[in-house]
């Protein structure tokens, strides 16, 4: 049976205390989880602090980026070890605005991939459409492309150790959502594809979350969704009550 995650990528957003704070908070709320598994991804700046806070909690922290060098001359940049030394146990890899606003390549996201296995880092690893490219009827050789990439010469051992989120670009931070069917059309893709390199089993056992847009209002239909297991959650995670409400929607439908 596959793990329900629901992840929370703060972006550039909260500083220190106030990602204290409302960890503090959300915490106490979230203990008596039993099936879906959170993974908070603060800013670098407030990891550190709030890992001590996560401390005996399942709550896992993850950092947002990191760079493929183990250390150097690499001016505003951030290591694996140094993820994993603040706490990490999970960095997101190939988000949309790292590819599409700071120009990562397929190549250059495939070594971090490489550097945080190689670093007792889980990547949860994003590939995602953009509109023109959904429009003109691209989205699965955008797919395919940046699942080949990432995924070539990752071992058995090493991909049970990653989580993938389709994250449609035209739905990250615009309120549009990937329909239930969308969503579950592309997650297919991406567990045949898996199916493809590794095998069944693997592929059955793969976390693929959804990421886009996702709110109280759309999680039940989408957690229904074959080939949905958990979300990877931009603006709702900074709101206390709506996070919480979309973690207890995945928790119910694990439990039924
Ligand atoms: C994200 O940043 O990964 C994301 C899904 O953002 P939002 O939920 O705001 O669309």
């Amino acid at each position: 049976m596959r793990q329900n995650i629901v992840a929370a990528n703060w972006k550039m957003n909260k500083e220190v205390q106030e990602s204290y704070n409302f960890t503090k908070s959300l915490s106490k709320k979230l203990l008596n989880l039993k099936r879906t598994h959170i993974i908070l991804c603060p800013p670098f700046t407030s990891l550190f602090y709030i890992s001590e806070l996560l401390k005996n909690t399942s709550i896992a922290l993850g950092g947002q980026n990191m760079h493929y060098e183990k250390s150097g001359a690499f001016t505003g940049e951030i290591s694996s070890s140094m993820l994993k030394s603040s706490g990490c146990d999970y960095v997101i890899l190939g988000h949309s605005e790292r590819r599409h606003i700071f120009n990562e390549s397929n190549e250059a996201i495939k070594k971090k991939i490489d550097a945080a296995l190689s670093n007792d880092l889980k990547p949860i690893i994003c590939v995602g459409e953009k509109l023109g490219e959904r429009q003109s009827g691209k989205t699965s050789e955008v797919i395919r492309s940046q699942y080949k990439s990432a995924f070539s010469d990752i071992l058995e051992y090493e991909i049970n150790r990653c989580v993938i989120a389709y994250e449609p670009v035209w739905a990250i931070g615009t309120g549009m959502t990937a329909t239930p069917e969308q969503a579950s059309e592309v997650q297919g893709l991406i567990r045949n594809l898996i199916e493809e390199q590794y095998s069944k089993n693997v592929a059955d056992s793969m976390p693929i979350l959804y990421g886009g847009s996702v709110k109280p209002t759309n999680a039940n239909s989408l957690i229904e969704t074959e080939n949905i297991d958990g979300f990877l959650i931009g603006g709702a995670s900074l709101v206390e009550e709506l996070f919480f409400e979309i973690v207890n929607i995945v928790e119910q439908y694990s439990i039924e």
